[in-house]
């Protein structure tokens, strides 16, 4: 794209809703939209590439992928309880491999009970310092009053390094570790988060064959504050290289301004909503790619994960949505999954869950939820029929 054509589809405009909308208003009509497109009862995706391993098959062949997860010793219980959820929900059947990363060496006990429930290989990868730890370009008076403003304002771990060091490794580093070069599909997993939906295809080669980049299941808004210059970096960077921009970017969604203004207008013209990234199935290849990665060097200059909170939820998100055609996303409506306190609940007979179809969270929080601005400014009717 041209810089002028970027300035033009980076300005929201034509929202869904009449101008003066109350937000009560906004948020019940969303959430009723959101349980009638999960209220459809659904299977398997339809007019889509699957592959289906049969029983007994021992020549099959995997696709180049690894379930992944950054953990630490401590969350040894929940990390168990996830991954039990999964093998029973899909990978008993394909075994795909497990790398388990940490910036600490792994417990003989970690790593005993982790392989007694992972059905593939299993591989462990600790990150070196140099790619874990606050870069030196970040300057210690910023970095300190950023923390103290973000603490004022109540935000989450805002003064717990090892969460920015967390955020900044899973935005832009871990598909550069040594172990992780030979892969090329990744499922993120984290501890305490559940599966509840059979999958019976192989949802790493439904990525490959269907020409897929990056996939979710819930979509939210974020708090403004910890990513108060993101969006500003972000432009700035496309006014400078508006080739790296698709021209099928996911704009409208990444500018919406309805449901959450205030949000929009505390990250300078970006809504915040974001893939939710505890889960994720997504190519690597696309981060390692130039638009991405030279984008990552200008967040990484401009010291947003330490002097803020950048998330790597956000990070991917604006990344995909800015330089990767949106048409390459897929929500995985038919995978049941829970991160408290959200989650994607199909209507299917695969599920097992207490929570009806298109069970979201708890009503307080109804207005975090994105997915709808998804389906209505990204997914085409065609998309949205798949199922
Ligand atoms: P939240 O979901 O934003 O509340 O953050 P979590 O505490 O769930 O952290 C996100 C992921 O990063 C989880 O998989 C954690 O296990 C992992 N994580 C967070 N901090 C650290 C850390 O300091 N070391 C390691 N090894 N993993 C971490
Ligand atoms: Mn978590």
């Amino acid at each position: 794209m041209t810089a002028n054509e970027v300035k033009q589809a980076l300005v929201f405009n034509n929202g869904v809703f009449p101008e003066g909308t109350p937000k009560e208003k906004i948020v019940e009509e969303q959430m009723k939209f959101h349980r009638e497109v999960l209220s459809k009862k659904i299977d398997e995706p339809k007019g889509m590439k699957l592959v289906h391993k049969q029983d007994g098959d021992t020549n099959y062949e995997l696709a180049n992928a690894t379930l992944l997860s950054l953990v630490r010793n401590s969350e040894l219980d929940g990390i168990v309880s996830s991954i039990r959820q999964l093998e029973e929900t899909w990978n008993w059947r394909y075994n795909y491999p497990f790398t388990f990363i940490n910036d600490e060496e792994f417990t003989p006990e970690f790593k005993k009970r982790v392989e007694e429930v992972c059905s593939g290989k299993v591989y462990y990868e600790i990150i070196p310092k140099s790619i874990w730890e606050k870069p030196a370009n970040i300057d210690p008076d910023l970095y300190k009053n950023g923390i103290a403003k973000l603490t004022a304002n109540k935000v989450n771990y805002a003064s717990l390094e090892s969460y920015h060091n967390m955020c900044r490794f899973n935005s832009g580093w871990f598909y550069r570790l040594e172990g992780l070069k030979k892969f090329k599909y990744y499922w993120r997993v984290e501890p305490n988060v559940d599966f509840f939906c059979k999958v019976d295809y192989d949802v790493f080669k439904f990525m490959r064959d269907n020409e897929l980049t990056y996939g979710f299941t819930v979509s939210l808004y974020d708090e403004p504050l910890t990513i108060e210059t993101l969006w500003k970096t972000t432009v700035d960077f496309c006014l400078a290289h508006p080739e790296y921009v698709h021209p099928n970017g996911a704009f409208k969604w990444l500018t919406e301004n309805q449901q959450n203004p205030q949000n929009t207008k505390g990250a300078g013209g970006y809504s915040t909503c974001h893939f939710w990234s505890n889960f994720e199935i997504a190519d690597m290849d696309f981060y390692r790619g130039e638009a991405y990665s030279k984008w990552f060097d200008a967040l990484e200059a401009a010291g947003g994960f330490y002097y803020e909170r950048w998330g790597d939820a956000p990070v991917h998100s604006v990344g995909i949505g800015l330089f990767e055609d949106k048409s390459k996303v897929w929500w995985f409506r038919d995978i049941g999954y829970h991160h408290s306190p959200y989650e994607n609940s199909p209507h299917s007979d695969k599920c097992s869950t207490d929570h009806e179809p298109g069970y979201f969270a708890p009503p307080d929080v109804y207005d975090q939820n994105c997915l709808p601005n998804w389906i209505k400014y990204s997914m085409t009717s065609n998309q949205l029929n798949m199922y």
